[in-house]
């Protein structure tokens, strides 16, 4: 048995993974190979034979510079021999309090309060939007409205809203359903409408929810300007103001999850700073790109006004949450050597340069007779296929690393979102890639009356 089978065997017999019915990896008829990695350097995954993979989503949308890059590793590794970890209820250390003055800085939201990961984010916004609510003697203000399609994770209090079935049918008995309105997805525009007609119907709809609900809810919650899991579906950023405005006026909370579009994933530091929307939410939600990629952590940063609401003689009027690892050095130092990275690098500033680059390397996808909706917006480029296979995305996949490149595509989106170190052959590489996984994706299906069947998500 070869290395790669090896591990191959003793996963799946002790591991049970993520996002995956298990059974795909076994079964008889086109079994679905899982893929032992050994190590990983730049946008390489290494198997342990000597085939590579180029990670085309930075592995799931986590990695900002690279796998193993010597900055960060470097950092941990001093790191390391200083402090692990330490509690962080009665206990301060220089990583968390560095990282929570530079996330200040870069925000204007002075007040940093943290988690291990995106969902438990999302739990901590929402916890302290309702608690803000009920220490400002309105406690009926405890539920929430989202965005069509949106993804804030799957915890079952993160569940509440996220928008998206398949995660969500199972436990729907566990979960306290929050409202849902319509997304400012552009690809929805009637013939004649531009995105920002679509944003402004979205925004319109919101409207006359919150003129109804406003006094039952805390706070609306939205991905600013790409909602990645539910196909990378983008927005005119005008619709963040209206957003913006509309809390406001219906004295709402506002939070917005940038878990996966921080830290200049959409061609700014962060989403809602995009020149058309520039506003200020009450919370921000960040994870994933964080620590560049090595470690978990997320954040959530808020403003004076929420911090001052929870200031009192009264331990029950403080906000109750924690988490074991919350603050964790090491991740917090990550996080640091990542923010370096992007001040030093200049990234967000180079990334224009690469994104023009790879969105001419991709020409010829876009221009595939079955192809629709090419987008882009930073580092983000998508391709609605059409394609009536249900199992257009797994196939695609499979024939994608037949290719050398990890691609998952959401339902029949296929998406590129590389690391930002991304060279101009790896770029290269990751489009001939592409293009010739939809082509032996498509040559299985019959051609006739091939049609987009959008919304379901399937291999995210
Ligand atoms: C990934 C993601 C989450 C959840 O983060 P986890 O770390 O996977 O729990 C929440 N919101 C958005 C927008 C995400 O992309």
């Amino acid at each position: 048995m070869s290395l790669n089978d090896e591990w191959r065997r003793r996963s799946l017999a002790a591991v049970w993974h993520p996002c995956t019915q298990m059974k795909l990896h076994a079964r008889d008829e086109r079994p679905q190979p899982l893929i032992p990695v050994a190590r990983a350097q730049g946008v390489w995954l290494h198997d342990h034979e000597g085939a590579r993979v180029l990670d085309g989503i930075s592995s799931w949308w986590v990695n900002l510079f690279g796998h193993g890059h010597p900055a960060i590793r470097e950092a941990l590794v001093d790191q390391l021999h200083t402090l692990d970890h330490v509690m962080l209820a009665g206990f301060t250390h220089a990583p968390v309090v560095e990282l929570s003055e530079r996330l200040a800085a870069l925000t204007g939201l002075g007040h940093a309060f943290y988690g291990s990961d995106g969902a438990s984010a999302t739990e901590i916004a929402l916890k302290m939007s309702a608690h803000f609510w009920r220490n400002a003697g309105r406690p009926a203000k405890s539920r929430f409205v989202g965005i069509a399609g949106g993804y804030h994770g799957e915890t079952v209090g993160a569940l509440a809203v996220t928008d998206i079935a398949l995660f969500r049918e199972a436990y729907a008995p566990l979960v306290r359903l929050a409202a849902t309105v319509d997304s400012p997805d552009a690809r929805q525009a009637a013939p004649g409408e531009t995105p920002a007609d679509v944003a402004e119907r979205a925004a319109a709809a919101l409207d006359a929810w919150l003129t109804e609900h406003a006094h039952e809810t805390a706070a609306v919650i939205a991905e600013p300007l790409v909602q990645c899991a539910a196909g990378m579906a983008m927005h005119d950023p005008r619709y963040l103001q209206r957003l913006r405005a509309l809390c406001d006026r219906h004295a709402v909370h506002l939070v917005l999850d940038e878990i996966a579009v921080g830290f200049g994933r959409t061609g700014t530091l962060f989403a809602h700073q995009h020149p058309q929307a520039a506003i200020r939410p009450d919370f921000l939600c960040l994870s994933k790109g964080l620590t560049g990629g090595t470690l978990p952590l997320s954040a959530v940063l808020t403003t004076d006004a929420v911090y001052e609401a929870f200031w009192d003689d009264e331990v029950a009027r403080g906000f109750l949450h924690s988490h074991s690892y919350t603050g964790n050095p090491l991740a917090c130092r990550a996080a640091l050597a990542t923010l370096d990275l992007i001040e030093q690098t200049g990234i967000v500033e180079a990334n224009r340069t690469t994104a023009d680059r790879l969105w001419a390397q991709f020409a010829p996808l876009t221009a595939h007779p079955a192809v629709r909706h090419p987008r882009r917006q930073g580092m983000i480029f998508a391709w609605d296929v059409a394609s009536r296979a249900p199992d257009f995305s797994r196939r695609f996949a499979s024939h994608a690393l037949a290719q050398g490149v990890l691609l998952r595509p959401i339902g029949h989106t296929v998406y590129a979102m590389p690391p930002y170190v991304i060279s101009e052959d790896e770029g290269a590489f990751l489009a001939a890639g592409a293009l010739a996984a939809l082509q032996a994706t498509l040559a299985e299906e019959p051609a006739e009356g091939r049609a987009v069947a959008m919304g379901g998500v399937d291999g995210v």
